[in-house]
């Protein structure tokens, strides 16, 4: 039998990675788009390199985006690809929309133009509901975004349903909330708390400068949230689903959380720090998967506690291997 091929951009994220090693246990065949950078930035995909195909391209460059589904004719294709920092789309807003909103319509235009047969997954986001107007959100919940991150987010949600229901794409969008992983991005809260828990603890440094201690967010594992975007692509019929884990915790629970895991009291150690803080801010998401859970037979196996302990464990022993501690 033929493997199945699939084209995932931002594979060198963290939930590329997760999906590109999930889908090769499935027995695909992987392809990734990686831009040019004039420093390889491949740490997350090193340890599965030699079993997967990188392709040149960007979310910026049609050109690139057709001829990468030319060239591959993928079965299924996972758009992962964006600005994914809100914090940094307030800097860079019309960057944010250019490869977070309009980047969904290059590559959809390059499936319809290669072959609309392509099943096509979106990574939307818990983002889109900022302001929200209904509390645990679902798939119907209207959207009120709160950064040109959400905005661009919310342009990427509509302009997927708007391709499945004008040409009839198997196109889905997952509004997947907060995951984190060992392999989280360092700007993102979880992450943060975690890598300065174990440095603290380590002696290395003696303090974290935080932002907005009140807000709550629904946080899961990625690994277990990459296998709700698969399970979305083999259904029949195209729809959209919620991904959550149906708790909410404050920044305040996570660096509790998170220090008493290295034995330590965060109180002792925090700094708020304005720079941290947004024009605009997210106050409460928590996330109703029901659809999800009934669907997809899909709920998460990692708790927000377990979640933590194994990012600090890998922070400690990251940062014992690389000051030989
Ligand atoms: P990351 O920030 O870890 O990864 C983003 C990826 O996008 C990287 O591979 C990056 O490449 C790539 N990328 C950025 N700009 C371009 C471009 N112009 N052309 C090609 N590739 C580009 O994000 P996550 O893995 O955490 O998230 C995956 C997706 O899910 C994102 O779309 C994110 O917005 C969304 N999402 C994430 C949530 C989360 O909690 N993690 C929650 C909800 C949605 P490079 O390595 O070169 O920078
Ligand atoms: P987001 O949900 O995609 O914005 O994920 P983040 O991890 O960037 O932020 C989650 C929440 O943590 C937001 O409400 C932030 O305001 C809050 N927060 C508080 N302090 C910090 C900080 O130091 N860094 C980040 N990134 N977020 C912080």
């Amino acid at each position: 039998m033929t493997k199945k091929r699939v084209f995932i951009t931002g594979i060198t994220g963290q939930d590329g990675s997760y999906l590109a090693e999930f889908l090769l246990s499935q027995g695909y065949e992987v392809f990734g788009l990686v831009r040019r950078t004039s420093t390889l930035n491949f740490e997350r995909i090193r340890h599965i390199q030699d079993q997967i195909t990188l392709i040149s391209g960007d979310m910026l460059d049609q050109t690139s985006l057709t001829r990468a589904l030319k060239d591959i004719q993928p079965d299924e294709v996972y758009n992962l690809a964006a600005q994914s920092f809100v914090q940094t789309s307030w800097q860079q807003p019309v960057f944010t929309g250019d490869v977070t909103a309009l980047g969904v319509t290059r590559l959809l235009d390059a499936i319809m133009t290669v072959n609309p047969a392509i099943r096509f997954y979106q990574a939307s986001s818990s983002e889109m509901f900022g302001k929200v107007q209904e509390v645990p959100q679902r798939e119907t919940t209207p959207f009120y975004p709160r950064s040109p991150y959400g905005v661009a987010k919310v342009y990427g949600h509509w302009i997927t349903v708007n391709y499945r229901e004008s040409y009839n794409l198997h196109a889905t969008s997952g509004i997947l909330f907060n995951h984190g992983s060992p392999r989280r991005g360092l700007e993102f809260v979880e992450r943060k708390v975690a890598y300065h828990a174990a440095k603290i603890k380590l002696g290395l440094i003696n303090e974290i400068r935080i932002g907005n201690l009140e807000s709550q967010r629904d946080w899961g594992f990625a690994g277990d949230y990459v296998y709700a975007m698969w399970l979305m692509l083999q259904q029949d019929t195209p729809a959209d689903y919620v991904i959550a884990s149906g708790k909410t915790h404050s920044i305040e629970r996570l660096l509790d959380i998170a220090f008493s895991c290295v034995d330590l009291n965060w109180k002792n150690y925090a700094v708020q720090d304005e720079r941290f803080m947004r024009p605009a801010e997210v106050d409460l998401l928590i996330g109703d998967a029901s659809k999800a859970r009934a669907e997809l037979g899909w709920q998460p196996q990692v708790s927000f506690e377990q979640l933590i302990q194994m990012m600090v464990e890998a922070d400690l022993k990251l940062l014992k291997a690389e000051h030989r501690l």
